[in-house]
This record gives structure tokens, sequence and C-alpha cells, in this order.
């Protein structure tokens, strides 16, 4: 167990949780199917289908960001991480196939018990059924024309002739 890597994903997730331990399990498991990771190495892409614990260590430890556009939020509510190498071209998807949730299982034993398990214990592999973005796309702002806020030409509606953002746009759903 690399104790020196989970207390760094501890460090910057706040705490140390199961969830957490799913995460830098899944980055183990990314090391042994496609090699080391080479840290800030933007040809690493990641795509998550949660946005819970796991996510940080992920984060903290292949150095995939939101900012830097090698971390993608494909909302799926489902324990699943899929890592691309632009480079190499070698894709894995992966699905933690352990009940989260245990009531058996204390939340500390749970983590320990994550942590210590074998990759193929803990998760289903296969390949990703989609496939990742162009890199780095710079895209054209609008401006909205009822708010007068820029935001990106794919994310501008028409809405009776007028260009709008999201955020105006009559009939969007979910608060933000
Ligand atoms: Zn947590
Ligand atoms: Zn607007």
């Amino acid at each position: 167990m690399d104790t020196a890597a989970w207390q760094r994903c501890i460090d910057f997730h706040g705490h140390s949780c199961p969830g957490l331990a799913i995460g830098f399990k899944a980055v183990k498991a990314l090391e042994q199917q496609m090699g080391p990771v080479c840290e800030n190495d933007e040809d690493l892409v990641c795509v998550t289908e949660n946005d819970a614990c796991g996510v940080d260590a992920i984060q903290v430890l292949t150095g995939c960001s939101l900012g830097k556009g090698n971390l993608l939020y494909r909302e799926r509510g489902k324990m699943a991480f899929s890592f691309f190498n632009r480079t190499t071209g070698h894709n894995l998807r992966m699905v933690f196939k352990l009940p989260v949730s245990r009531k058996d299982v204390g939340r500390e034993e749970l983590q320990q018990m994550i942590l210590h398990a074998a990759s193929d214990e803990l998760f289903q592999f296969g390949q990703p059924g989609f496939s990742i973005p162009e890199k780095a796309r710079i895209f054209d702002s609008l401006t909205c024309e009822q708010c007068g806020e820029n935001a990106v030409e794919h994310l501008i509606r028409l809405h009776e002739g007028k260009k709008i953002c999201l955020d105006c746009f009559e009939g969007y759903s979910r608060g933000w």
C-alpha cells in the first residue's frame, strides 16, 4: 500500500472515507493495466460518471482536472471511471462492483477492505462505450441578449430570434 499517495489524497479531500479509497484504488488499477501514471500528463483523460469523493483521489494522483479539460463529468450516478490515453490510444472503463453502502460493515472497516482488496475484486473492467471530445477546443463567446453576460456559443440558445444564455432560456428545468 502506497501510504504517501493515500495521505496526499486525504490532504486534498479533507478526510479519509471509503469513497476516497475507491478513487485511490481506481488509479492503482489504471496503473496495473495501462502502466504508471505520469502526473500532469495532459494526454490522460478521465471521464467520471459520478461526482463523489473518489474523484478527488483521481485528481490528486493523475493530475486530471476540470480546468485542464482532462477530467470530464458524465453524470450517470455510477461508480464508474474511464481513462483515455490520447498518445497510446488505450482506453479503460472500470465500474466499482461492491455494494457501496454495506450495513453489515462499518465505514472504517469498509475503507480498509477497499484499500487492501485486489483490483479485480473491486472493479469490473471493460471498454468505454463512448469517446472523448477532441483536445482543447477554444469556443467563441456570444453575448446573451437578455442578461448581457457572455457565454460560449455552443451553450447559447435561440429564443424568439434572440440569442440567450442557458440561465435566461425559457423552460430551463433544473435551477442551474
Ligand atoms: Zn469523502
Ligand atoms: Zn442571459
